[in-house]
């Protein structure tokens, strides 16, 4: 770099630092032994998030990978069987979980952009012979990462929900975009949250907490879930500092997403704007998912171009990058931006 500059991060939208606002929450915030039931942040924010969705209860966890490897415990038995997509997070991006938690098997579909349909999901239940495993859990990710932030339509919710219904199958979501969706979509958090027996929220990503998920489900899932928690060492002391942050951002970082999701789209404007792009995946939320001509730059050049105008995305294999936007993007920084890139 030639000279100093300030480095724009687009990697994630897990990247943002609490706001001068949530840290002065987070300062102020009653707490005490979680472990006990004891503390009062804790026990709010899981009231407020069972309550945004519909559920009877909540469990607050360092992470959305808890939520769901928590999730698929509580659903499933040893030889049983996991429906998602083949490029869903809770089958690659944590760490074989399904397999070492759970001691199940997955049925991985090629959905449309990470998203499955109920005729596919039907496909893929197991016959009841005991050559199989058992179909027990559907899980679906909305938005969905991999899809570069694909919304899914309500309509296949409620119809992958009766399939379900129809085959004796739980239904979880991950949703750690499951805000993104909601306000892209002008959806209400509670109809999402009816359809599906369990639901994984982050608070980390684009609501843009330090730290945090929470599990939504029945009173009777989320007892059981509370003891898997603790088994896996996600059992928290004093952590009503970071729930305290989660309230906050449920109050104060909803709305605002659609900030993000208006910024994304002027980003991709620029990207169509270049006879070096490839291809683009439809822009819904806050992600951008695109590919480079590769006899112009690789995926990997065009990363260190960026670079070196202080400006940093993800490789996100097969020669596609992603962009996040998130809370810490400045107006300043998306002119930087646009203008970078249209230089390219
Ligand atoms: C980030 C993410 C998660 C959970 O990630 P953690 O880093 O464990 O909080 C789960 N699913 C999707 C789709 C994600 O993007």
């Amino acid at each position: 770099m030639a000279q100093e500059l300030e480095i724009i991060d687009f990697r994630s939208d897990t990247v943002t630092r609490p706001t001068a606002e949530m840290r002065a929450a987070m300062m102020s915030a009653e707490v005490g032994d979680d472990v006990y039931g004891e503390d009062p942040s804790v026990l709010a924010l899981e009231a407020r998030g069972a309550d945004m969705f519909g559920k009877e209860a909540a469990l607050f966890c360092p992470s959305g990978t808890m939520c769901n490897q928590i999730a698929i415990r509580i659903s499933t038995r040893p030889q049983d069987e996991v429906i998602c997509d083949s490029k869903s997070h809770i089958y690659l991006y944590e760490g074989g979980g399904i397999a070492a938690q759970s001691l199940a098997s997955v049925a991985l579909v090629e959905g449309n952009r990470g998203r499955l349909s109920a005729r596919q999901i039907e496909e893929a239940i197991r016959p009841d012979d005991l050559h199989y495993p058992r179909t027990s859990l559907v899980s679906l990710e909305n938005t969905s990462n991999k899809g570069g932030g694909s919304c899914y339509e309500l309509s296949e919710i409620r119809n992958i929900r009766q399939v379900c219904d129809r085959h004796g199958l739980r239904l979880h979501l991950d949703g750690a975009r499951i805000f993104n969706a909601l306000v892209a979509r002008q959806e209400n958090a509670s109809v999402h949250g009816a359809l599906f027996d369990t639901l994984s929220v982050c608070l980390s990503k684009g609501l843009g907490a330090p730290v945090g998920s929470l599990l939504l489900g029945s009173a009777a899932d989320i007892k059981f879930a509370r003891r898997v928690r603790k088994m896996m060492g996600g059992g928290m002391r004093q952590a009503g500092f970071l729930a305290a942050a989660g309230l906050y951002a449920l109050d104060h970082h909803i709305t605002r997403l659609a900030e993000d999701h208006r910024r994304a789209q002027t980003l991709a404007a620029v990207l169509k704007s270049r006879s070096w792009l490839s291809e683009l995946l439809p822009v819904e939320t806050n992600l951008i998912v695109f590919r480079p001509d590769p006899a112009w730059k690789s995926d990997q050049q065009l990363l260190a171009a960026l670079r070196e105008q202080g400006i940093l995305a993800s490789g996100f294999g097969s020669g596609y990058v992603r962009i996040a936007l998130h809370l810490d993007i400045s107006e300043g920084m998306m002119e930087r931006t646009c203008e970078v890139l249209s230089r390219l």
